[in-house]
């Protein structure tokens, strides 16, 4: 990353700027959770006493905190450290205590087709057994479990009975490699490992337990042998697997022996409660540390506020994977604390057709519905035809997540899945952050298509320039959160100097994003792209996002990823990877070039035009769906490309590198 970020210039008029804006309805606005702007003013008067409420109202506490925030050994935050509470509890018995045992906490949907419904009671029963079956493998307050798993029931019940412990989890996504999946065992130095057989994806068994097996054989970095004593196997898949004596076990065999009885010890509010790598779009997986009473705090509060949750009637669904920080907090600790009932599906939205979602909305009348904007392009490429074949009517609210959605996908999931009525916020958040900090209150928040907006109540956001001096209205510049924030992470699990360095360095006391943002003429917040991908073209720093929103403001075009490429003459040049849309085909790709060329120019400015629009049949994506644009760069710039273990398909960019080179 350069020392030198300076500002983002926004150059762009695009959709934001001819006041299309979106307020409730009335009829929403009445039945809100939020419905008075005050809370937005009581929050910022005094934020540590407004989480402080927070953290009381919501959380039940096994020993009651007295200290908030303890910030005197900044950038290590305590938040109500000297408070005692079990995480599992609250996401589970206390439901139960409270008479709410009958309520469904998760929907299953397995990609074939198999269903299986858990109440909360039924949910608190399973990780009782497995709590106490982890004991017996030796589990205790302070280790940390490694997950390796389908997304399956006994993936929310591994990771609730290892916090209901006292012990950390590390999920790792089950696309990961066996290399990816070692790295990250021996970083947290695991000694148990919870997996699957194997996990149903696009129609058929994906193995897993022999990527553990895999893993478990390689030599790590200095030759050692792992620290894994035991493997815990989910039969799932059904698919043939080697078990190694002594080693591995079957869970259904193991859990008979184990009862129902277990009572949730109280752990300190810092206890670590998981460890998880961010997703690797800029550079290496960093190990993501959170502890347990203001994480749970924040995605509690977060999960109630902005989807406008009511336990005892909404049902949600958030896609993500659980491997992914949006399924830890917004499948598993965010729904389960407040009591909300949810699906979880186990599969890719394409089995067997494009109509997968949509009939699980309709078979579970889904009201709450959380995805990425990445999913939505994918839909809008298959056309709207799909999902008209569904009864969708009983979606109330629709959430984005992931990357910025470009104004297009935004209208697009407002008028096909939402009905032309339902709000949809705009969430921008972090695995670092571990939960939600810009989004729209759906009850207070008049939308506007493309932007997160409005920081939630309690936290400190600010746009600054490049000596973290906060932009004025209509300007560019780099995303910070100014004070500490309950869910924020509290390490890089194993290196505090890259913790300081990544995060802290630059301003200071204010946390640095990463991410670029503008400020619009009423304040609100846009989000312009990864700092580390800004463009300088003539002295001018243009944001990936805006271009890229422009390419795919032209009906030719499916999706687009821009980046700056060296140049002699201007510094950088703009190089933009596009995929038309399938009816595009034929015009010939040299017209669209040409066209989408003359496009941004009209749209943005003349010094936005792009020096190579290269049409391509996918772009490079990781594993949770965003576009790696320096992989994107090495391409366009003749490099050798990086790293890419991250990457979903590697293939994808062997034929864009080929596609570059032909034309050079
Ligand atoms: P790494 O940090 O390893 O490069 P990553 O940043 O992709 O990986 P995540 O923590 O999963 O890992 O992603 C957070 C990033 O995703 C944010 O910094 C931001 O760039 C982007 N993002 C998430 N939600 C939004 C949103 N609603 N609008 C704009 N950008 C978003
Ligand atoms: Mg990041």
């Amino acid at each position: 990353m350069s020392d030198d970020h300076g500002t983002i210039e926004s150059l762009s008029s695009l959709a934001h700027d001819d006041g299309e804006s979106y307020p409730p309805s009335a009829e929403f606005r009445e039945q809100a959770n939020q419905r008075s702007p005050e809370v937005y003013l009581r929050a910022a008067a005094d934020p540590e006493a407004y989480w402080a409420e927070q953290a009381q109202n919501r959380l039940t506490w096994k020993k009651p905190f007295t200290e908030i925030l303890d910030w005197t050994n900044p950038p290590f935050a305590k938040w109500f450290a000297d408070g005692e509470l079990n995480v599992a509890e609250n996401c589970l018995d206390r439901h139960v205590a409270n008479g709410l045992g009958d309520r469904v906490a998760i929907h299953f949907e397995g990609e074939p087709g198999d269903t299986r419904t858990l109440t909360y009671a039924e949910l608190t029963h399973e990780v009782k057994r497995a709590a106490n079956m982890l004991t017996s493998l030796g589990v205790t307050a302070g280790d940390r479990v490694a997950i390796y798993m389908p997304m399956i029931p006994e993936t929310v019940i591994s990771m609730l009975a290892v916090a209901r412990l006292g012990a950390a989890h590390s999920v790792v996504f089950g696309g990961f490699s066996a290399e990816s999946l070692r790295a990250r065992i021996d970083d947290v130095e695991a000694e148990l490992v919870i997996t699957a057989d194997g996990g149903y994806r696009k129609g058929r068994v994906s193995p897993l337990k022999p990527v553990v097996d895999q893993a478990l054989e390689l030599d790590d970095a200095d030759g050692k042998p792992s620290t894994v004593k035991h493997v815990l196997v989910v039969k799932r898949g059904g698919n043939d697997i080697e078990m190694t004596e002594g080693r591995d076990l079957w869970w259904h065999e193991e859990i008979t022996s184990y009862d129902g009885e277990h009572t949730p010890k109280g752990f300190p509010a810092e206890n670590p409660l998981f460890i998880l790598y961010t997703s690797g779009t800029t550079g290496k997986p960093k190990g993501i540390l959170h502890t347990s009473g203001g994480y749970l705090t924040q995605a509690t509060t977060t999960f109630s506020d902005v989807f406008d949750i009511k336990p005892e009637s909404d049902v949600f669904w958030c896609t993500a994977d659980v491997g992914w920080v949006t399924g830890h907090s917004y499948i598993v600790y965010g729904p389960l604390s407040n009591g909300a009932t949810q699906v979880m599906y186990e599969g890719t939205p394409d089995t067997p057709d494009w109509g997968r979602w949509w009939q699980i909305i309709e078979k579970y009348k889904v009201s709450i519905f959380y995805t990425a904007p990445t999913a939505i392009r994918s839909c809008m490429k298959v056309g709207r035809q799909v999902p008209e074949q569904y009864d969708l009517s009983s979606l109330r609210l629709l959430g984005s997540v992931g990357e910025p959605i470009n104004p297009e996908a935004w209208r697009w999931y407002r008028d096909v899945i939402g009905a032309g009525k339902t709000p949809i916020v705009d969430t921008w958040w972090q695995t670092e952050t571990g939960a939600m900090m810009v989004a729209p209150l759906p009850g207070l928040t008049s939308l506007k298509p493309g932007s997160s907006q409005i920081a939630q109540p309690g936290i400190s956001i600010a746009v600054v320039d490049d000596d973290g001096n906060p932009v004025e209205n209509g300007q560019g510049g780099l995303l910070v959160v100014e004070r500490p924030w309950p869910a924020m992470v509290r390490n890089v699990w194993g290196d505090p100097q890259r913790f300081i360095d990544t995060y802290w360095d630059k301003f200071g006391d204010k946390y640095f994003a990463g991410d670029g943002a503008r400020l619009d003429e009423d304040g609100d917040i846009w989000f312009l792209g990864r700092v580390d991908d800004v463009m300088n073209v003539s002295g001018h720093r243009l944001s990936t996002t805006e271009i890229e929103s422009a390419l795919v403001g032209h009906h030719a075009v499916a999706e687009a990823a821009v980046v700056g490429a060296d140049d002699e003459t201007t510094g950088q040049a703009v190089v933009a990877f596009v995929i038309l849309k399938s009816q595009q085909h034929l015009i010939t790709e040299a017209e669209a070039e040409q066209e989408l060329r003359a496009h941004v120019a009209s749209h943005i400015g003349a010094i936005a035009r792009p020096r190579n629009v290269y049409v391509v049949n996918e772009l490079p994506k990781t594993r949770s769906g965003k576009i790696m644009r320096r992989l994107l760069k090495d391409a366009a710039e003749g490099r050798k490309i990086g790293d890419t273990t991250t990457l979903a398909d590697t293939m994808v960019m062997q034929l864009i590198s080929d596609r570059v080179v032909a034309e050079r």
